[in-house]
């Protein structure tokens, strides 16, 4: 049974991009008979709230975009909530770190900033493993002033992900992204530790998410494999982008769901997310569900996509 999933981090109000990768998660598996799972990726206990969780969950539905199991429905994967699952995380790590394929790092932010390391392509930093042979007595010895957070040792190898939407990604792990945080040393659990026990728990075949996660799938495939899981097909979609070419996020006030649902009706927003995802001829209102039958990845772009101003 193909079986997809909405991970939404409840720490906003979701807007049009968030809509815009749950309208094709939903299309594809609705398309295929498929389930959806709703999880709340509330592990960033500092900036999600039970309030933003709810209002989503109020969110996806009045656009139509059911689930099949999570919060509100029930089902035999739960909890739903990932602020709730740390002990399989944490049993997760554990095994990783009984077969020595992890080690604690006590790496402060700001020393990770002065650190001369390469920049990813997303921005962030490749761990320069600074804490990746440290003796025991200094393991020791730093703890007393500090608690570790534990890092992944990635080899040097190339991990290529089968993208279903976006073709062949590669990253060679140890050149490309270093060592990985899998918990802080605030003892939060790392996200991408997190999705892949999560995924797999709950038995999720297809993955659809935006580009900004490409970046990701070689970590999570990776660590896929280290726990001997099964992994889900990835569908990464393009980005929605400002007219200025900038990336819409949650601070793009006017394009939040409070300012878009005093504005329109659902199938208003739909119609208009449809169009410029390729796969409705017009901008005029249409119904999720009547996307469904003609429903087809190869219409979607590939390329991030401009919202015109006058779109919204
Ligand atoms: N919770 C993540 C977000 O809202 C998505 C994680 C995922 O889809 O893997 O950005």
């Amino acid at each position: 049974m193909v079986t997809g999933r909405f991970a939404p981090s409840p720490s906003g109000r979701i807007h049009i991009g968030n809509i815009f990768s749950s309208l094709l998660a939903w299309l594809s598996v609705r398309k295929q008979g498929g389930r959806i799972v709703l999880r709340v990726e509330d592990l960033d206990t500092a900036r999600c709230t039970d309030a933003y969780a709810r209002q989503l969950q109020d969110d996806l539905l009045w656009l139509g975009l059911t689930w099949d199991e999570g919060p509100l429905v029930g089902g035999d994967h739960g909890p739903y909530e990932q602020s709730k699952r740390a002990a399989l995380y944490k049993s997760a790590l554990e095994t990783l770190r009984a077969r020595g394929l992890t080690y604690p790092c006590f790496c402060t932010r700001a020393e990770l900033r002065a650190a001369s390391a390469p920049h990813r392509s997303d921005g962030q930093t490749v761990y320069p493993g600074t804490c990746r042979n440290l003796t025991a007595a200094q393991v020791a010895e730093r703890a007393r002033t500090r608690p570790p957070g534990y890092r992944l040792r990635v080899p040097d190898e190339e991990i290529i992900v089968q993208d279903g939407h976006m073709g062949a990604y590669r990253e060679n792990l140890a050149r490309d992204c270093g060592d990985f945080l899998l918990c802080r040393s605030d003892g939060l659990f790392a996200y991408q530790l997190a999705v892949v026990v999560d995924d797999a728990a709950m038995q999720i075949t297809e993955v659809v998410r935006g580009s900004d996660l490409l970046s990701s799938a070689p970590r999570q495939l990776y660590l896929y494999r280290l726990l001997g899981l099964a992994p889900p097909i990835f569908y990464h979609v393009p980005l929605l982008l400002a007219s200025d070419g900038r990336r819409l996020s949650k601070r793009d006030r006017d394009l939040n769901l409070t300012v878009l649902r005093k504005t329109y009706p659902p199938e208003a927003i739909l119609g208009k997310l449809a169009y410029l995802a390729g796969i409705h001829p017009t901008t005029e209102p249409v119904r999720a569900a009547d996307l469904v039958p003609a429903f087809d990845w190869a219409a979607v772009p590939t390329r991030d996509i401009i919202v015109p101003e006058d779109l919204f």
